[in-house]
């Protein structure tokens, strides 16, 4: 299923392709820069898993830069813009075919420019989606909380800084809610080490059943794309 490692030979005609993206920016002293990524190859492989033997999935190296301002102010950011963004999707699209687009970092800008390319999008930033993520994401505190570290510590756990991760206070902000009144960027955001939410709490076992369900959603939106 890992596009990457196959031989030409052995790539299926008819196959549905997944792109993962992310950004490469900070995730609070305990998480990776490329949290965002590593979640969404997470639940590219997890679905393509369970569709195995019923329509063929290949999973495309990811892309890991993104569209990544809020973050400026902190090292570990590298951000690319729009048009760049844009430019390199819809490059990939047209040489491989059918292909959906698997994000997780959902800067504004970022998923804007997603949705703009017009290709079949794993978007959990409508509102159907986001209903059957957790309760801190669905509160807007989804930044390197307890959301994310879970699905880091489900599949890479040793990414994160366990002790330093324990020690975080919780921080609630409302993301979209800031965005709104023109706060965009994390320090004007109140989240001078650039978290938010309770990554204290996170834990293995919530990244795992959080993992089943993008995945479900992402197996709902291949099934789609096949027929
Ligand atoms: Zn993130």
């Amino acid at each position: 299923m890992n596009y990457g490692y196959l031989a030409y030979t052995d790539i299926p005609e008819d196959a549905v392709h997944l792109l993962p993206l992310g950004a490469v920016e900070p995730h609070g002293p305990h998480a990776p820069l490329v949290t965002d990524t590593l979640i969404s190859i997470g639940v590219c492989h997890r679905a393509a898993k369970r569709l195995e033997g019923e329509i063929p999935v290949l999973v495309l190296p990811p892309v890991h830069y993104g569209v990544t301002r809020y973050a400026a102010g902190f090292k570990g950011t590298v951000s690319i813009g729009e048009d760049t963004l844009r430019s390199l999707v819809t490059e990939i699209a047209e040489s491989v075919g059918r292909l959906i687009l698997v994000n997780s970092h959902f800067e504004p800008e970022q998923v804007e420019t997603l949705r703009s390319t017009g290709l079949p999008l794993l978007d959990l930033t409508r509102r159907r989606n986001a209903e059957r993520l957790t309760e801190e994401f669905r509160s807007g505190s989804c930044h390197a909380g307890r959301y994310e570290t879970s699905l880091v510590l489900a599949e890479r756990p040793q990414l994160v800084h366990a002790d330093r991760m324990r020690e975080l206070e919780e921080r609630h902000v409302d993301m979209p809610a800031a965005i709104r009144d023109g706060r965009t960027d994390f320090l004007a955001m109140g989240m001078d080490e650039a978290y938010c939410g309770a990554p204290g709490e996170s834990s293995a076992e919530e990244g795992r059943e959080t993992f089943e369900t993008l995945a479900e959603m992402l197996v709902e939106l291949i099934r789609e794309v096949a027929s």
